[in-house]
């Protein structure tokens, strides 16, 4: 038997790819720079998998995203330098951003127009490698259907899929003509739900895609693939299976059986938790797939379930952790060596095995599918909060408002490390941060801002600063993860009962409110995106710990309400990409999230609830949304200009709507004919009186002139709105 991995994470032992990224866009480093030290984090990545790996993809590295990548290898897209490639990610031209499947990471979507020929254009396989280290190596690439199921097309989806093979197919050929023999092909869209008409427009394809000269390891992972038995006749070289996410590739094997010729790589290592992988119940649980496939040892390797790049690089970079925690866990160098000591187990030597699985706890229990009742309140109930609501608040039309976070400079993050590092003291530290919040709350006022926010200067990330504040959590120094391009965040770590014991974010938002008359929203980060952006070590059905976290939040709202914040903002923009992928799954999970999320907003009726939800694709889940106790919706419209609206339309949508006007992720300030467009689609599906403005999301990561531009530009607008619309207003 042998180990694979895949996807370890390239983003460097200490961040080391996005400060050389991040510094070439600030102009301090130049595009030769740039690939030196992008190289120089690839040749370590390599080294981490040369340890304990026996076979590992090459080419897996990017400079922003793999999906672009891919649309500038089939010529989607040009660049002739990396200036041009980094356009499309943050400038002009840049691409929207969408979560990869069911994970936090977001690629960059391309746009597939008719009667694309898929030239082959950009030579990335051979960018991090040459012919001789191709030896015992596949060539890294996403597959033909991923790549499409994950594009906008605006051709019929089976033409474009021939012509996109046809590319391929010249690709396998040059690639075998440079000394390449295997190719790990990514096909995570394959446990999606896929049509029958699908599955044989993919079984035709692969067909004729696939010779036998080159070897092809088809990888597949985030759950299971329903119609395994069907590829089993295309001249695949190896299959990759997902046997963490459940069990239901095991199953499939069980009933249907595994093609002699083929070569199975069992994913047992879970690629997406950090809970320390037992590796005799590994060795145990591979053997039983090995029998039921009748497979050879040769036959047999074990992998990890699905990229590598959802977890931290190593534990070795913690050092204040609590041991006995730590030795529980093991993120992405830790998973390389459980594959190696899977391998040894495997062939008896259990030594070191033995040891590293000294101390492991419980097991998780698999979650029953209850059926839970959501909580929801009835539809008219949402017509006499707004009523109730109208006279507390007395707001103008279109109010304006912005979705919590605002930009953290330097000096911000300078009184961040002093006061860490022991030379500010919290008494400082604290001076410090209201001192940001009477600027900011000054500086809104200024603007002409309707609904206030405190800043949330706080809070290092939405999801870490409650989490460093509940019991139950424990957070990581250097646990850093990319959610995209360079953008990090470190994932706490559930371990034990989830209480509020202490205020959470509260004495700021008092503090903000305590400043001026007009009204101060009080900004919480819902229980379902903080479970999703979070490391679970607990034995618990998943939904109970959902149900605690809501309560926990639940506790500081109601403090927010009984002292003055009026409106109550919960942050869910993970609610979507937490679900399971497959729709037969969909019903059990949205039922306990949407429960949890309701027992968060259990608030009376003169608090306003607003949710804000953003890059959550909102329109495919709104009958879930509808059961959600809230009245006003913030959504992400800006980048297709409040096309995603549409998707309210005809659903009775009986709340108001805040549609982001101005996309957060570019540098570019928010334009008055966009905001302009956009109100006027929001008016015409949720009427006048129901309309909000404010940015797509959080303005934490911008600078302050673009946001001062782009706020004014609000102001105004809402301003010639309120005239145009004067006889609407509620008296
Ligand atoms: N309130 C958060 C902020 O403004 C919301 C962030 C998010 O939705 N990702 O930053
Ligand atoms: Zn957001």
């Amino acid at each position: 038997m042998q180990t694979y991995a895949y996807r370890f994470p390239r983003l460097g032992r200490n961040r080391e790819f996005k400060t050389a990224v991040e510094n070439f866009w600030d102009n301090k480093i130049n595009d030769k720079e740039l690939v030196g030290l992008l190289d120089a984090v690839e040749k370590e990545r390599l080294a981490s998998y040369k340890k304990y790996i026996d076979i590992f993809p090459l080419g897996e590295s990017t400079y922003y995203d793999t999906i672009l990548d891919t649309a500038f290898i089939f010529g989607v897209y040009k660049f002739k330098n990396l200036n041009e490639y980094f356009e499309y990610a943050r400038g002009k031209r840049a691409l929207a951003l969408k979560k990869y499947f069911n994970s936090n990471y977001h690629y960059l979507v391309p746009f597939l127009p008719k009667g694309i020929k898929f030239p082959l254009t950009w030579n990335k396989p051979f960018l991090y490698a040459d012919a001789s280290s191709f030896k015992g190596n596949p060539v890294s690439l996403i597959g033909p259907y991923t790549f499409l199921r994950l594009s906008r097309t605006e051709n019929d989806f089976n033409s474009m899929m021939a012509n996109l093979c046809e590319s391929y197919k010249r690709l396998f050929a040059q690639l075998k003509t440079n000394g390449v023999h295997t190719v790990h092909l990514e096909e995570p869209a394959f446990c999606d739900d896929v049509s029958g008409d699908d599955v044989r427009l993919i079984v035709k394809n692969y067909r004729n895609l696939i010779d036998g000269d080159l070897k092809i390891n088809l990888i597949t992972y985030y759950g299971s693939v329903d119609f395994l038995p069907r590829l089993y006749g295309i001249p695949f070289h190896a299959f990759a299976l997902d046997f963490v996410s459940n069990r239901e590739n095991f199953l499939t094997l069980s009933k249907k059986g595994f093609p002699k010729d083929k070569k199975i790589i069992c994913g047992v290592v879970d690629g997406r938790g950090i809970k320390r992988c037992n590796i005799f119940d590994a060795v145990k649980f591979t053997r039983k797939i090995q029998k039921i496939c009748h497979a050879s040892d040769e036959s047999v390797l074990v992998s990890n379930s699905a990229p590598l790049f959802h977890v931290p690089v190593t534990i070795e970079n913690e050092t204040v952790l609590d041991a006995s925690i730590k030795k529980n866990l093991s993120f992405a160098q830790e998973k390389l060596y459980e594959l190696y000591l899977i391998k040894s187990a495997w062939e008896g030597k259990t030594a070191s095995a033995r040891a590293w699985c000294a101390h492991l706890p419980a097991e998780r229990s698999v979650a029953k599918k209850k059926v839970f009742d959501t909580l929801s309140l009835k539809p008219g109930e949402f017509a006499q909060r707004k009523s109730i609501q109208q006279k507390v608040l007395k707001l103008p039309l279109f109010p304006v408002t912005t979705i919590g976070s605002f930009p953290q400079d330097k000096e911000l993050r300078k009184a961040r490390f002093e006061f860490k590092s022991k030379h500010l003291s919290l008494h400082d530290y604290d001076d410090f941060i209201r001192d940001k919040i009477s600027g900011l709350i000054e500086k809104e006022e200024e603007l002409g801002l309707d609904v206030l926010v405190h800043g949330e200067f706080e809070r290092t990330d939405m999801v870490e600063y409650f989490a460093q504040r509940l019991t139950g959590f424990l957070t990581t120094e250097n646990g850093w993860v990319i959610s995209y391009g360079t953008r990090v965040y470190r994932p706490p770590i559930i371990y034990k009962k989830i209480t509020r014991n202490n205020v959470l974010a509260l004495k700021e938002m008092f503090y903000a409110q305590s400043l001026v008359p007009r009204i101060v929203k009080g900004i919480l980060s819902g229980p379902v995106t903080i479970l999703a952006w979070s490391y679970n070590l607990r034995p618990e059905p998943v939904y109970e710990i959902a149900f605690e976290l809501a309560a926990a939040l639940n506790k500081e709202a109601k403090a927010l309400e009984a002292n003055k914040i009026k409106i109550v903002q919960i942050d869910e923009p993970a609610i979507r990409e937490f679900a399971p992928l497959k729709e037969r799954d969909k019903d059990f999970y949205y039922r306990w999230a949407v429960r949890a999320f309701n027992i968060a907003a259990q608030l009376s009726p003169y608090t306003q609830v607003h949710l804000h939800m953003c890059y959550s694709e909102f329109g495919e889940i709104i009958k879930w949304i509808l059961k959600m106790n809230f009245d006003v919706l913030t959504v992400e419209a800006a980048r297709d200009k409040g096309k995603i609206l549409a998707a309210l339309s005809g659903k009775n949508f009986d709340r108001s709507l805040g549609p982001g006007v101005w996309d957060i992720h570019s540098k570019y300030p928010a334009s008055e004919k966009t905001i302009r467009t956009i109100l006027d689609k929001s008016i015409k599906i949720v009427g006048v009186r129901n309309v909000w403005i404010n940015p797509d999301c959080g303005l934490k990561t911008r600078a302050w002139p673009e946001v001062e531009t782009s706020l004014q530009r609000m102001v105004k607008i809402a301003r010639i709105y309120r005239k145009k619309f004067k006889k609407h207003r509620v008296k």
